[in-house]
């Protein structure tokens, strides 16, 4: 059998376990420490726009400390993108809040701001105005951000990105995850850096950053014994794991470089084969880190499925996979409402997501083409 060929896998750079090391060394084992200021700090350099970062055990962490700081309550509505992966929505109902899923547009496959304005209508109309709302920028695309920032403002809602996909990738010039009030990020296993696990919420004020801190550590109050007024959580992420992240920071823009290489890999293996479609940015306004490459099998045009594909990669021991499964069409979020037309459904019934990782080799891109080209007879 032929070695696996992963959709993302991770890629140390090397200087990881220095920090490692210097973590134990100066026994700093604790979920405080000079690794977890560092990355802080490498983060907020490499964000900008005055960016304060606190990093934190998870993403889906960094969601739920966004949304508690947003006001999001008992009863709330939270409007979401359906498209994505469920550690968006899931911190709505750890707050006893309801989701609201709004459709993707084709273009950059994220939230629509048409049908976001119409959405945030109808709940007014109802009753409610939304507390927040979720953007994803998915598999590292930029969503339309001026569109959704200027309706946000408007109706002052407060933005949270979930950036967990889109270190790197910028729109305008900005990077993803500085827009919103809040951006969370993701270091996770298959992220285009990790730590292992771990993530980061994004804030624009030193206010906000400290109450995350507060927040992850278990809300202590200022007192010589243990005192709270607040419920608390242990979100913090360890000294120990910083130090990976200290170690991938060093190799970011690197591994940001060498996955828009796998996406220009696909743009060349798929244009000329027709009813294929390379996920791509729409225009110059876009810049993704193209955390990972996907495509869109149309069955009428080529004849087959993305399902034919997937299984024909998988004979040979490579791994793809489908997009995202909508939101709206999960069985656990079945009675939760949704505003939109078949956009994200669509793109789920063909899309596929590629090998992506910054470690492929010429040899797996070569095995990668071959399949490819083999199952439309080119
Ligand atoms: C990975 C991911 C998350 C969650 O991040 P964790 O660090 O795994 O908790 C959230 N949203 C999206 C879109 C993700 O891909």
């Amino acid at each position: 059998m032929n070695n696996k060929i992963w959709l993302s896998s991770p890629h140390m750079g090397g200087n990881e376990q220095k920090y490692i090391n210097e973590a134990f060394a100066e026994n700093w084992v604790a979920p405080l420490g000079p690794n977890v200021n560092g990355f802080e700090e490498d983060l907020e350099k490499f964000l900008g726009e005055d960016a304060k970062v606190a990093v934190l055990s998870a993403g889906t962490a960094a969601l739920h400390l966004a949304l508690i700081q947003c006001g999001v309550g008992h009863g709330d509505e939270v409007i979401c993108q359906s498209m994505t992966f469920s550690a968006s929505a899931n911190p709505i109902a750890y707050c006893g809040a309801t989701p609201i899923f709004v459709d993707s547009e084709p273009e950059t496959w994220n939230i629509c701001p048409a049908g976001l304005r119409q959405t945030i209508g109808e709940r007014i109309q109802k009753g409610k105005k939304p507390k927040a709302i979720i953007v994803v920028h998915l598999y590292g695309m930029p969503a339309k951000m001026d569109g959704i920032m200027s309706i946000a403002n408007e109706f002052e809602i407060d933005v949270i990105e979930d950036a967990a996909e889109a270190l790197g990738s910028k729109y305008k010039g900005q990077m993803c995850g500085t827009f919103g009030r809040f951006g969370i990020l993701s270091f996770n296993g298959n992220k285009i850096i990790t730590t292992s696990g771990g993530g980061a919420l994004v804030c624009h004020t030193q206010e906000d950053k400290d109450q995350t801190v507060f927040l992850s550590t278990q809300a202590r109050d200022n007192a010589p014994h243990y005192q709270h007024s607040h419920i608390g959580f242990n979100y913090r992420m360890s000294n120990i794991v910083a130090g990976i992240g200290r170690g991938q920071m060093e190799v970011l823009d690197s591994r940001v470089e060498a996955r828009r290489h796998m996406h220009d890999f696909y743009v060349e293996l798929f244009k000329d084969i027709d009813g294929v479609t390379v996920f791509s940015e729409p225009n110059t306004d876009f810049y993704s880190n193209h955390w990972l490459s996907a495509i869109v099998v149309n069955p009428q045009e080529t004849g087959k499925t993305r399902e034919e594909l997937r299984m024909a990669f998988l004979e040979d021991n490579i791994e793809s996979r489908p997009l995202w499964k909508p939101m709206h069409l999960q069985p656990v979020f079945e009675n939760v409402p949704f505003y939109g037309g078949g956009t994200s459904e669509k793109l789920f019934n063909n899309g596929l997501c590629l090998p992506s990782g910054s470690n492929l080799r010429d040899e797996d891109r070569a095995r990668i083409a071959k399949i490819v080209n083999d199952f439309f007879g080119k």
